[in-house]
Formats: structure tokens, C-alpha cells, sequence
């Protein structure tokens, strides 16, 4: 059985330099699959380049984060956000996810941020992601949600679209609303690895169906300690914590994620 995780971004500068070694330590702590999630046109041609050189562990999710989605609208209304890449008409970026969606196992990230987007590009946002959403299903491929501020918003839009492969990664908001839509059909919730000292991820961890949980890191943030550059080989402890709050075994644990896993991105982790 393997471990894996469903969200992370091995290109960030953080990790991208200890490529080697941090997939080594990912291998030793029994990871068999990291999903690395593009941001941006630069972020997903690193991303794929990556899963070139590590096929057997590392899987590309291409998308759009919610931010850069509008980033040149926002840059032109003169708001500020620091960000690596440089901005790129959103149009562009998803014409190259489309070219390139075989070699993806999701769409993602894709998603809505009302915080950090003004509230006069949210509609815009919200037709980019309708579009994105669209394209996954049209490919059958599950899309990997990130959500700021704007959870209630995309889940109405979800289930108005009628998606049926939907991975909400590292969900924030009130734990009533992800208990529901952790009960929608098709979608789950990657608890990523700070959920210890998360009461929310902990709560969401007792309270989920336990068929609709995933494990993520979103390295390399959200580390199990504050101020440490996060890892896969993390995912690790959050089994064990899930195993403590499930009061079972971690092989029992290891085993109904790795089910839901191969439920969602139809094949084993
Ligand atoms: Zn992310």
C-alpha cells in the first residue's frame, strides 16, 4: 500500500532546489504518488518537465490559480500582488492546459479567491473557472478546487454544473459547509499535514465520511511545525494522526485512502 499526496507544488523554488531529496525522503517514508499542481504557464511547463523526470512517482495537475486567472486585470486596476510569475492573459494559459491535458491526471489548481481578487473582477473569475470546470469534465478528469473566502460560491457552482470529480484542497472555511460537501457525491476533502494543530482539519478528520478523505501537503506550505518547509514524506503523519482519531489501525487507514483515492483519479496511488 502507498501513501500519497494529492496536492503539492514540488516546483516551488523551495523544493525545486532539493529535487533529489526530496523525492528520496517522499520514497523512504512509503509515498508512491505526489500530484504536483501548476499555479501558471510557467508553473505547469515546470510541472511537466518534472513528472518526465520522476514518472513513476510524481503526477502533473495543470491549471490556473485563482489569483493569476485575473492577474492582468488586477495589475491593470493597479493592485499589487507579489507573485513569481509574470502575468499572462488567462486565455493563454488555459489554451496550453487544453493541449496538454493528456498528460494530466486533474485540472488544477483552479478555483475562486475572494480575498485577494477586488470584487470587481469575481464575476470574470467565477466565468474562467466555470470554463475550467468544463474542461476537466469534458476530458473526465477530476478538478482540484482551491478556494478563498468564496467556498459557498463554488460549491453552488459545482453542483449547478453537476461535476462529478471534485477534490477540494485544503478547505478553510465553516466545518458545517465542508461536512456538506463532503457529503455531495463525487466529492472529497485532502486534509493537509498541519491538521494537527488545525482544529478544523481535526474536526473534519472525526466528522467526514471517511470514504471522502485525501491526504495532501501543499507543500511547501502548511507544515506539521510551524516555519518548516513542508514535504510529501509528510503525509505520513497525518495517517497516523487519522488512525488515532479513527481509533483503528494505520494499515486501515492507509487502505480506505488509497480506496478513495483510485475511486476519484481512477487509478492506484
Ligand atoms: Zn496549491
Amino acid at each position: 500500500m502507498g501513501l500519497f499526496d494529492v496536492h503539492a507544488h514540488l516546483t516551488d523554488k523551495r523544493l525545486f532546489a532539493r529535487e533529489a531529496e526530496v523525492l528520496a525522503a517522499a520514497r523512504s517514508a512509503g509515498v508512491t504518488t505526489i500530484i504536483s499542481n501548476g499555479l501558471n504557464p510557467s508553473d505547469n511547463a515546470a510541472v511537466l518537465e518534472l513528472q518526465s523526470r520522476a514518472p513513476d512517482l510524481v503526477k502533473a495537475a495543470f491549471g490556473l490559480y485563482p489569483v493569476d486567472a485575473v492577474l492582468p486585470e488586477m495589475l491593470a486596476m493597479g493592485e499589487t500582488y507579489v507573485r513569481d510569475a509574470a502575468p499572462v492573459p488567462s486565455s493563454e494559459a488555459v489554451a496550453w492546459v487544453r493541449d496538454h491535458l493528456d498528460d494530466a491526471v486533474a485540472v488544477g489548481e483552479i478555483g475562486l479567491d475572494h480575498y485577494w481578487v477586488p470584487e470587481a473582477l469575481w464575476a470574470q473569475q467565477e466565468l474562467g473557472f466555470r470554463d475550467r470546470v468544463s474542461l476537466a469534465m469534458e476530458a473526465d478528469k477530476p478538478v482540484i478546487v482551491h478556494t478563498r473566502k468564496a467556498e459557498q460560491r463554488a460549491m453552488e457552482i459545482l453542483i449547478e454544473m453537476g461535476a462529478p470529480k471534485v477534490n477540494w484542497h485544503c478547505y478553510s472555511s465553516k466545518v458545517k459547509l465542508g461536512l456538506r460537501i463532503g457529503n455531495l457525491e463525487g466529492h472529497y476533502l485532502s486534509i493537509p499535514a498541519n491538521a494537527r494543530r488545525a482544529q478544523n482539519f481535526t474536526m473534519l478528520l472525526q466528522k467526514l465520511p471517511r470514504n471522502k478523505v485525501l491526504l495532501e501537503t501543499d507543500c511547501p506550505y502548511l507544515g506539521p511545525d510551524k516555519d518548516v518547509v513542508n514535504e510529501p514524506k509528510n503525509v505520513a503523519g497525518t495517517v497516523d494522526y487519522a488512525a488515532e482519531l479513527w481509533g483503528c489501525g494505520i494499515g486501515e487507514v492507509q487502505a480506505q485512502l488509497e480506496e478513495n483515492f483510485e475511486r476519484l483519479f481512477g487509478f492506484i496511488p
